[in-house]
């Protein structure tokens, strides 16, 4: 590959992360680390809102994904209710729990798909076919709380415990808007 493809790669990489590592591109592009370094020394000179930073380089105004931190509350991102939202044009953004990752969709139309974690199993599922679970008696993250399931016979079952109400995506959205609360 040569340097002028190397150099579009990582400014197509940091478009769409915001940001890129010096040890991560050496793998992805077989070069040396000594040779990233270059690229993106170059990369800064022609490009003004590229800088380098400690062990790689971020693109400013783009958005920076502050690994493990919610996008909207800024609070750590548990593994349990984890949502990893995307946008239109590429990015990601990562939200605590399902609570934050419905009201960063009604923000955000930018945002066209979400994957969130079932409640029970801890497995990935589309936030488009999952059911919620609206203000259950658990304490999780953000109040109030809403989980998500991937089957609809489990949420039920979980729901017979906790309380709560069963919705869809549709439902759950106008949910957290009129329960919007910044705890
Ligand atoms: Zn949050
Ligand atoms: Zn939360």
């Amino acid at each position: 590959m040569l340097a002028i493809e190397r150099r579009e790669y990582i400014l197509n990489k940091l478009r769409k992360e915001g940001r890129v590592q010096v040890s991560e591109l050496s793998k992805e592009l077989r070069v040396s680390r000594m040779t990233i370094h270059r690229d993106l020394d170059r990369l800064v000179e022609e490009e003004e809102r590229v800088k380098k930073v400690f062990g790689g380089a971020i693109m400013e105004g783009s958005y920076q994904p502050e690994s493990g931190k919610c996008a909207l509350c800024g609070k750590p991102v548990p593994t349990r209710t984890a949502v990893t939202l995307q946008t239109l044009s590429g990015q990601r953004m990562e939200a605590c729990c399902p609570h934050c990752a419905l009201l960063l969709i009604e923000a955000n139309e930018e945002i066209v798909s979400g994957m969130g974690t079932d409640y029970i199993h801890e497995r990935v599922v589309n936030l488009k076919s999952a059911t919620y679970l609206l203000h259950p008696e658990v304490v999780v993250c953000c109040a109030p709380p809403v989980l998500c399931f991937g089957s609809e016979e489990e949420a039920r079952k979980f729901q017979m415990g906790f309380g709560g109400k069963l919705a869809k995506l549709t439902e759950a959205k106008q949910f957290v808007t009129e329960h919007m609360t910044f705890s």
